[in-house]
């Protein structure tokens, strides 16, 4: 079974959430899972850097056909766009890099519209996917071409329109990490997609006037997955389905769930390298070390029997930090401390920036983006706070179990999936592993939760069996892998 995995992240090269961390293990994943996989990857200057040379026995680059797909103007008479075959560190897996530097190799964010040029941009990595799907490679013609988010949105319509009529050689997966984020444009653009007018309306990719790129992909994918089950429901209602919920409730028998999973090789206390002292099942104890580690590296005051509650994400309306910060005073009147670690929204920033001012040593915020201060606050925190209003999977809670480090999550989406909430009917099973809040998605309903942290956690006892049920879950990317390998199968089923 041959896939070309089109992304535009992939972690430790490029990572800006949880679909970096994705298109670093999943690939791999699929390839032990007998897939041959290849990565088509936008020519990022991270990307470019980071990749090493191809070792395929025919490595030379593929143009892509002019004349067709997104109009880019001088730019294509100027350079036409290439794909140049490259090699993933780490992995070894086999990448394509669409190297058009005027799109594509600018410092910063990667999905920032500096030049008002970013439906272009991600059209021409639609149509460079599509044309692979399409056998624009001699030498290796995918049987699944396997898109994520809005950024590859285009590709499934692009494989659809350019093989009619009949089936295109290669069948498209469609999945949604997130669908708050469209790619939407101004309605100028169609006209340089280079798709027949009568997409550009309801039935096609039109969405309240504009151009929407996840509707396209929603549109035209032979199968659409959500990368967790309970939000795959949740999309499929107006509260969560953007705008979309029509359409994807009018595709739903092609729709399913598949949870993300975890690189324990990256998150484990045990093999933490970021951790002064790695810790395991055996050894929770050393956890200590790492709480103490991280009240020294962060201000806060060096205190083993403060509870310590974390925050690693991004500050954005999305992750419902803005309970977190409502509730800031009285987590620190309670006895806790908090370390958060996020970039995003500026008020939301400077809110936490003024609880620390008012708690010295008590609160502790770092505005950024920090790998290492990730690890050290998932080893050394108590409690991960992921309030989010919506989340599709939701991978830091995930961390936060196999570290001990209890996730207190809203319940939604992949965070319902993932997370047993420490009712007194759960504890006594044993089967609790965090903390839920549902009654209301306001500061009270994370008030009360906190309160129940507190209160579990004065049961020093039972807090650490909670502890370790939390550590033995696992969320084995071999397990996603084997689910969307049946899904391609059951698209190619005649494929090797
Ligand atoms: P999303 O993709 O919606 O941002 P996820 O929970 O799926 O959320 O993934 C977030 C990923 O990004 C995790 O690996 C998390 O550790 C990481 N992350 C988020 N914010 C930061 C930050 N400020 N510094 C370091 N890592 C971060």
């Amino acid at each position: 079974m041959k896939v070309l995995y089109a992304c535009t992240e992939v972690f430790p090269l490029l990572k800006t959430g949880g679909l970096g961390d994705v298109g670093a293990a999943l690939p791999p994943a699929l390839r032990d899972a007998g897939c041959d996989v290849r990565v088509l990857l936008p020519g990022f200057p991270a990307i470019r850097a980071g990749v090493n040379p191809s070792t395929l026995a025919q490595a030379a680059p593929l143009a892509l056909p002019a004349g067709y797909g997104p109009q880019l103007g001088m730019l294509g008479s100027a350079q036409p766009p290439a794909l140049h075959p490259a090699t993933l560190p780490g992995s070894g897996l086999a990448a394509y890099v669409l190297d058009v530097p005027a799109l594509f190799d600018r410092p910063g964010n990667p999905y920032e519209d500096v030049h008002d040029d970013n439906g272009i941009r991600f059209a021409l990595l639609g149509w460079a996917a599509a044309c692979l799907g399409n056998g624009l490679d001699p030498h290796w013609q995918p049987d699944v071409l396997h898109c994520h988010d809005w950024q590859t949105g285009l590709a499934p319509l692009y494989l659809r329109q350019m093989a009619m009529p009949g089936p295109p050689p290669a069948a498209s997966v469609f999945t949604v990490h997130n669908l708050a984020y469209q790619g939407i444009f101004p309605p100028a653009l169609f006209a340089r997609l280079g798709l027949p007018d009568y997409l550009f309306g309801i039935a096609g990719i039109e969405f309240w006037g504009q151009v929407s790129f996840m509707k396209a992909g929603l549109q035209a994918a032979d199968r659409i997955t959500t990368v967790s089950p309970t939000y795959a429901h949740e999309i499929l209602e107006p509260e969560q389905g953007c705008g979309l919920d029509g359409l994807l409730r009018a595709r739903s028998a092609v729709i399913s769930g598949i949870l993300n999973g975890v690189d324990y090789e990256v998150w484990s206390p045990a093999r933490d390298g970021m951790l002064a002292r790695p810790y395991d099942l055996d050894s929770l104890e050393h956890k200590r070390r790492a709480k103490a580690d991280l009240q020294r590296r962060t201000g806060l005051q060096a205190d083993p029997d403060a509870m310590v509650f974390g925050v690693v994400s991004r500050l954005t309306e999305q992750k419902g930090l803005h309970l977190v910060e409502a509730v800031a005073d009285e987590l620190v009147s309670m006895g806790g401390q908090l370390a958060v670690l996020g970039t995003g929204d500026p008020p939301l920033e400077q809110a936490f920036l003024r609880a620390a001012a008012r708690h010295a040593g008590r609160i502790a915020v770092d505005i950024g983006y920090n790998e290492p201060l990730a690890h050290a606050i998932m080893g050394g925190a108590d409690v991960i706070l992921v309030p989010s209003r919506f989340e599709p999977c939701g991978l830091t809670q995930l961390y936060g179990l196999r570290y001990g480090t209890l996730p207190l999550v809203h319940r939604v989406g992949g965070l319902v999936d993932t997370v047993v909430d420490a009712t007194a009917q759960n504890l006594e099973s044993g089967r609790a592993t965090g903390f839920m809040f549902d009654d209301e998605f306001s500061p009270q309903g994370l008030r009360v939760a906190l309160r129940r942290c507190f209160e579990l956690h004065a049961r020093p006892h039972e807090w650490a069996q909670v502890q370790r049920t939390a550590m033995q879950q696992r969320f084995d990317w071999r397990e996603a892998a084997s689910q969307y390998a049946t899904l391609y199968r059951s698209l190619k089923p005649h494929a090797d």
